[in-house]
């Protein structure tokens, strides 16, 4: 079977369907080929949207204790496991099925089956069912095909060996549990099976949990954590596993590892993403994957070929759901330039100063832009102001007064560089301090911006006040 198109995206994920959707908005005759039964890639299926699910509840539970220690009293939690999760694909259906019917509007043909390319203008689908496979001839495409959890080989298959996609099955309510991995997924994880009522240790390869962010949000986390986690293995990694019908027998080796293998019922596996590249028959249209699976890309997100492109987390940088979909307009935008009649080369680039990162646990870590670690190590002249969240009237009637919020400003120029919060809501309130990244804001800008009052997020004005030195009445 043979079909044509101007422009096929393979992967109907965050970065591939809004590539899909603003290029069919720009005139484009598109086609998504996905190997899902769903359009919405590892986000909207197995991704951000199912955890977050869950971490509403976990926060839920978390502020019902803060309640009860105020007076407001409830029974015992109690969770049902299958109410949970059919709440869970509710909403995933509910967003995947919009999808579709997003996609139908604006006429983007979805072929389902997974896609390989047979040369530079044209992929070939081949359908899980049997069917014959399909050929799709294309002037342009984009390969949006994201990324898949990576696995150590040496562990044995045994369903309670989970990774996050089978984490958010919830086999689990009760027992004990191994998370390897302290990044932001290891910790959301972490997060939901301490809420639901199972004891959470952690092993972390490197020196400290959440990569990438500053170690007093990461020191503020542990303390607020410190009763829901039981033990964290820093500097330690596994060195084997055994099962048995009662379950995991794990041995460590490193700086925290015990003399002695631990027994738990589960473990989750939270080391990384590998990407997907590999899998795309690259070679056929001479496009260059490198040997860990990404697609090298300009900023116009061309890859080595002319007329095909890439985005998302095939692309490397932040594995991120906000990164693929504006790379994904990026790169629909520069293909309906080309593609125009007057054929004007689009100027579309993908040129964010930052991309927003966003641990989702209790409490919520968010940051962006610079940060003090960063600054430190290439010598930056800094002025940072951290706002204690203690001197935030609406932090203490929420009774999350342990949070903060930081802010980095050029020493001489005053413009804002980098932020970062911790506590609840902090990855709404994130966006703010992007926002005025990208702006080119000075501490002065947000100072003088009218916050309302009583907010978590007035914590960003009066931080900037306090850079300002006009911060005299605290609420
Ligand atoms: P994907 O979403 O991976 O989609 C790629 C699609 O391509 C998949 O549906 C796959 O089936 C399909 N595909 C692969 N190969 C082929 C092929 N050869 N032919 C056809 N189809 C193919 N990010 C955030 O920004 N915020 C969050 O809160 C967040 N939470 C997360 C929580 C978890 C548990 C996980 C695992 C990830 C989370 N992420 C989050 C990351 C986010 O899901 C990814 O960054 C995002 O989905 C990447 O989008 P993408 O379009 O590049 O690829």
């Amino acid at each position: 079977m043979q079909m044509k198109c101007d422009l096929v995206v393979l992967g109907g994920g965050p970065g591939g369907y809004s590539a899909a959707f603003r290029a069919a908005d720009l005139g484009l005759d598109v086609a998504i080929v996905e190997a899902r039964d769903t359009l919405g890639g590892v986000c909207l299926n197995v991704g951000c949207i199912p955890s977050k699910t869950y971490l509403h509840q976990a926060a839920v539970i978390r502020e019902l204790e803060h309640s009860r220690s105020v007076g407001v009293n409830f029974g015992a939690v109690e969770i049902d496991l299958t109410a949970l999760r059919a709440h869970k694909d509710a909403i995933v259906g509910r967003l995947v099925g919009g999808l579709g019917t997003m996609a139908s509007a604006r006429k983007v043909r979805i072929v389902r089956g997974r896609g390989e390319f047979t040369g530079a203008n044209s992929v070939r689908v081949a359908h899980g069912d049997g069917a014959d496979a399909l050929t799709i001839d294309f002037a342009y495409a984009i390969v949006a095909v994201g990324s898949e959890p990576a696995r150590l080989n040496e562990l044995p298959d045994d369903s309670r060996i989970l990774d996050s996609t089978s984490a958010l099955d919830l086999p689990a309510s009760s027992g004990t549990m191994l998370i390897v991995g302290g990044g932001i997924i290891g910790l959301e994880m972490a997060t939901i099976y301490a809420a639901l009522g199972m004891t959470i240790d952690i092993v972390e390869l490197g020196d400290g949990l959440m990569p990438g962010a500053d170690r007093d949000l990461v020191t503020t986390w542990r303390k607020a954590n410190a009763r829901y986690v039981r033990d964290i293995m820093l500097e330690t990694r596994l060195s084997g596993v055994e099962v048995d019908n009662a379950g995991l027998s794990v041995s460590f080796e490193g700086k925290a590892a015990p003399d002695q293998p631990k027994r738990y019922d589960y473990m989750l596996m939270a080391i990384g993403r590998i990407p997907n590249g590999r899998g795309i028959a690259g070679d056929a249209a001479g496009l260059t994957v490198t040997p860990h699976g990404f697609v090298p890309v300009d900023v116009q997100m061309r890859s080595n070929v002319r007329n095909i492109f890439a985005i998302g987390d095939v692309v490397g940088g932040p594995m991120l759901a906000h990164k693929a979909v504006h790379e994904g307009h990026v790169a629909a935008e520069v293909i309906a330039g080309e593609h125009s009649k007057d054929a004007h080369l689009s100027t579309a680039a993908f040129d964010a100063r930052v991309i927003p990162s966003v641990a989702y646990t209790v409490p919520e870590v968010a940051w962006a832009g610079l940060t003090e670690t960063e600054a430190k190590l290439n010598g930056q002249a800094v002025d940072v102001v951290k706002f204690p969240w203690v001197a935030s009237g609406r932090a203490l009637a929420n009774g999350c007064e342990n949070g903060f919020t930081k802010l980095l400003f050029n020493k001489d120029t005053r413009v804002l560089l980098g932020g970062a919060l911790i506590g609840p809501s902090a990855g709404d309130m994130i966006g703010e301090i992007a926002h005025a990244i990208e702006m080119g804001s000075e501490a002065a800008d947000l100072a003088l911006t009218i916050h309302p009052h009583p907010t978590l997020g007035e914590t960003i004005g009066l931080g900037a006040e306090v850079a300002e030195g006009t911060c005299t009445d605290l609420p």
